[in-house]
């Protein structure tokens, strides 16, 4: 029997994420930037095992590399256990059993979603019991995008990106995912763009403010991919191509495939194509395959990071 089939265990699944719409203002004191981003929890999924244990440990299993990911205390999942058990007085500790559905530095908040998922596997072995409003908090204090992979769903997100407002989406989203085998490291893709705007009215102190177009808001409101298409954006798509220029060519293949249109998903370098429909989002898939391309079709919004069984 694995670990995992073992009936203590709690089981959760935590989405990866797409910025629909990813707005990076100034850089702070703190080198931190400010945002303005919706994001969309889609159907590419972390599965966490939480087994009870005297100690505190992390294995990793699907990464692609699996040097990728540390085991040791800068494990996102590591830290929301040990973090979770701090604030409540917890003595236990826990063997995380971390299952990668999402690309590793792949620009989809995996590692975000495995510490929301270890937050919530950890409440429920330990019987701990935060509730939504404690667990944000938790979330929010171990990374920018910890609190909307606790959300899923549809949010636009501001600050960090870590002040959530739901955003209403009607019906599905169709997206075709193509992933890259090696990742893109975030502060390098921020650094890149930071020297990219130096000399720029942005690489002023003063703190832009920044806004979801209202456009976005209502294509998603509406349900309307064709409408959607033409509004979405990512400021860091400039530095991600910049650092990886093949993904330009790329881009360019999914929109003659059939796809309304492509974007880098936040950081890079998986590209999200939205597509019209679901048969559209098979063709671009299987038209993107036939070139080489690991693709991908899920679907969005989905939920939050969820207990399962
Ligand atoms: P970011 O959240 O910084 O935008 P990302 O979504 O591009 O990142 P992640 O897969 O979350 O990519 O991982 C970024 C880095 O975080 C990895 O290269 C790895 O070194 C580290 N990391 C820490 N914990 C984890 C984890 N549980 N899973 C994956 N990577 C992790």
């Amino acid at each position: 029997m694995s670990l995992a089939q073992r009936s203590d265990a709690v089981h959760v699944r935590a989405p990866g994420k797409i910025n629909v719409y990813l707005g990076v203002g100034a850089r702070h004191d703190d080198g931190y930037h400010a945002l303005a981003t919706v994001f969309q929890a889609v159907s590419l999924y972390e599965d966490v095992f939480a087994h009870p244990a005297a100690d505190f440990s992390v294995t990793v299993r699907g990464a692609a590399d699996p040097a990728s990911v540390p085991t040791d205390d800068r494990n996102l999942a590591l830290r929301a256990a040990k973090l979770l058990a701090e604030e409540t007085g917890v003595s236990d500790g826990v063997a995380l059993e971390l299952r990668k559905g999402v690309p590793v530095a792949g620009g989809m908040g995996g590692g975000s979603a495995d510490a929301a998922a270890a937050l919530v596997a950890c409440d429920a072995l330990w019987g701990t019991d935060l509730g939504t409003t404690r667990l944000h908090a938790l979330a929010a204090r171990l990374g920018a995008d910890v609190p909307f992979a606790l959300h899923g769903g549809t949010a636009v997100g501001t600050g960090r990106g870590d002040r959530l407002t739901p955003a209403l989406a009607r019906g599905r989203f169709d997206w075709v995912l193509v992933t890259s085998e090696q990742g893109l490291s975030t502060p390098d893709v921020y650094g890149r763009l930071d020297r990219m705007r130096e000399g720029s009215a942005l690489a002023d102190d003063e703190p832009l403010s920044l806004d979801v177009p209202v456009g976005v808001l209502q294509a998603l409101r509406a349900g309307d991919a064709q409408a959607l298409a033409p509004v979405m954006m990512n400021d860091l798509e400039a530095a991600a191509v910049a650092e990886r220029p093949e993904l330009d060519l790329v881009l360019a293949d999914g929109v003659r495939a059939g796809a309304l249109t492509g974007i880098v998903s936040g950081s890079g370098p998986t590209l999200a194509f939205l597509c019209a429909g679901p048969e559209a989002a098979r063709t671009v898939q299987e038209e993107l395959r036939v070139t080489g391309r690991e693709a991908l079709h899920v679907h969005g919004p989905v939920a939050g990071a969820r207990i399962i069984g």
